[in-house]
């Protein structure tokens, strides 16, 4: 900060062309005077400043299940990295967005076609309201931001209690002009514009409430994907513009394998919206053609990684950067564990809440009939829940797969039903489906496809039961993780980035079915006994030609290793598999991911 200051008084002014004004070369813009200064001003008395490793600003969270401030699986890995760094005892906040609404419930009518409806809630009940505010400039407006808080407190018994606080930052007060106020409205709504404010108040506005909650000494700024990459724009104005002290403090989750899927701002609706954060080299930073939050991030950040092994290998190729590293995710094995599971584990697997390691270690020791009968009811209890939503009623002791994820092409959600004849012949009588997902509102396609799968249904409805459940969210994915036999996930090759529910299943003792991607690839070949692929790791064909190659795979491994093996009797091999999925789970939790976090990332 003071050396910001006097950065400033000795600037030297030059002439901008893209903004088309005069700036300073250090770009410590007039307007920032008033602010520095005031920041300047103790905030809390000295001997209080706050210290954290790692401050992990995300655009979404998914805190609990009545604070619907996410959209997917993004907001959910987020919730499980900050749940396992409190039982770690990391010393991290998480920075978030306090939208109004997030998620978006889904109803399915029988027809097929689909409404969805914001899910009011009210902050006040669920969270603190802090009374610090900082202001950012948008449009060259002063937008004033406040917080809500809630902790994460550790149940783990080395470091019980420890806290992890979340701080959501909101814009609707009074102070603010309802166009303002809106900003934090809707996650991933609006337009471009839109999208570059939020993106303002998250990682600019993150960063000064940060400061004016006391935290001075950060270790690590984390972005959780390129929406939080405008805070590294914060700390090089904090530093004097000085992009390797800003590089040093900085680290970078990447999650989209797909270049569209990525954050790109033309510059002059960047220079509009906020000019005043754009330093004089932003095109050095974040791009020449465009502003690539992604490449600021990355070249801001001296940590980059993707979220699985292959995806480590596609960023590296995609963005052009050898460097990238992969830190595969987890998932929060207290948090996703059915109750009847959590039973089993305490009779069985004696510290596996405080060390999840211990979960490879002892499931083998869980005798088959226990192990069977808590499936089984975690299996009841999602066939109870399809019977109160769909009225269709199930049969408990038939094999059940279970396909639950947000409808997008490249998971290619129609792929079991590629050839109905030949899913007839394998899977007639002795199957039954459950699929659930929502589409975007605004996303025709994939509110097609879900009304073409209940079409299917209806189609096969003489030869085998399939149900469609309205509405997932992380509760509903509780009960078909615990509730299914078989897992099935069918991205197409390089487009999964990690997928976190096959993990979720495995600690369920469900078996996943799935195409060598994502977390999978590492998965299967830790252990080809605990699960099934669907075709080979790699296949150089065009779509039409891998969809159908995938698709006859999934029949025959179904006709002949699936099936076969949940009909044999006592469920003896079935049991031996499920026990291996649940082997997994000594990588595959959230803890693991965390620690690879602290020492790859955070160890600043
Ligand atoms: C775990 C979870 C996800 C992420 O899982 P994928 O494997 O990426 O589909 C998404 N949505 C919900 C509700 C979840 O619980």
């Amino acid at each position: 900060m003071y050396r910001a200051l006097s950065a400033f008084s000795t600037a030297k002014w030059r002439w901008n062309s893209a903004a088309g004004y005069w700036q300073p070369s250090f770009n410590s813009f007039p307007l920032y005077c008033d602010e520095m200064s005031k920041s300047l001003t103790p905030r809390h008395p000295r001997g209080l400043a706050r210290r954290l490793t790692v401050a992990y600003f995300t655009m979404e969270i998914a805190a609990t299940d009545r604070i619907p401030t996410f959209a997917g699986g993004l907001g959910v890995l987020a919730a499980d990295i900050m749940r396992s760094s409190a039982d770690l005892g990391v010393d991290a906040a998480c920075v978030s967005v306090c939208w109004q609404f997030g998620y978006l419930k889904q109803a399915i009518r029988p027809d097929g076609t689909q409404s969805y409806e914001q899910v009011a809630w009210d902050p006040s009940k669920e969270l603190t309201k802090l009374p610090q505010t900082i202001s950012v400039q948008i449009e060259r407006r002063t937008v004033k931001v406040g917080a809500w808080m809630m902790e994460y407190t550790s149940g783990n018994s080395a470091t019980k209690g420890h806290a992890v606080p979340l701080y959501f930052l909101d814009t609707n007060l009074p102070e603010n002009t309802p166009e303002d106020r809106a900003i934090t409205q809707h996650l991933y709504g609006g337009d471009a514009a839109m999208r570059m404010k939020q993106e303002v108040v998250l990682g600019c506005g993150g960063v000064r409430m940060l400061r004016a909650l006391g935290y001075d000494d950060v270790g690590t700024f984390h972005m959780n994907e390129g929406h939080c990459a405008f805070l590294t724009l914060e700390l090089l104005r904090e530093r004097g513009f000085n992009d390797a002290l800003v590089r040093g403090s900085c680290a970078f989750t990447t999650h989209t394998p797909i270049k569209a899927g990525h954050d790109v701002f033309g510059y002059e609706l960047a220079w509009r919206i906020a000019g005043n954060l754009l330093p004089w080299h932003i095109k050095k930073l974040a791009g020449e053609d465009a502003l690539s939050m992604t490449q600021l991030a990355m070249t801001l950040s001296r940590y980059t990684c993707g979220v699985s092994a292959v995806h480590g290998e596609v960023a590296r190729k995609m963005l052009g950067n050898s460097a990238i590293d992969s830190i595969t995710n987890g998932v929060h094995h207290v948090e996703w564990v059915s109750p009847d599971m959590t039973k089993l584990f305490n009779t069985y697997i004696a510290g596996w809440q405080d060390d999840p390691s211990l979960i490879t270690k002892h499931c083998r020791d869980i005798p088959d009939d226990a192990l069977w009968h808590a499936h089984e009811q975690g299996k009841l209890r999602l066939l109870h829940v399809v019977r109160e939503q769909t009225g269709l009623t199930l049969n408990p002791d038939r094999l059940t797969i279970a396909s639950a994820r947000r409808v997008v092409a490249y998971k290619r959600p129609e792929l079991l039903y590629t050839d109905l004849v030949r899913l007839k012949e394998v899977c007639c009588g002795r199957v039954q489906i459950i699929h659930a997902g929502n589409a975007h509102p605004g996303d025709v396609f994939a509110q097609e496809v879900i009304h073409r799968m209940i079409d299917h249904s209806k189609e096969l409805r003489d030869c085998m039961d399939i149900a469609y459940l309205p509405n997932y969210n992380p509760e509903l994915a509780k009960l078909l993780v615990a509730g299914a036999d078989v897992w099935l996930n069918t991205p197409a090759r390089l487009h999964e980035a990690s997928g976190t529910s096959g993990m979720k299943a495995c600690l369920n003792g469900t078996i996943n079915l799935s195409t060598l991607d994502g977390w999978w690839v590492e998965g299967y070949h830790r252990d080809p006994e605990s699960g099934w692929r669907i075709g080979p790791l790699a296949l150089p064909l065009g779509d039409e030609d891998t969809r159908r190659i995938d698709a006859e795979d999934l029949y025959t491994q179904l006709q002949y290793a699936v099936i076969p093996e949940y009909e044999y009797p006592g469920h003896i091999r079935w049991l031996r598999r499920m026990k291996r999925s649940i082997g997994l789970m000594g990588h595959f939790n959230a803890n693991r991911c965390v620690q690879e976090y602290v020492s790859k990332a955070w160890n600043r």
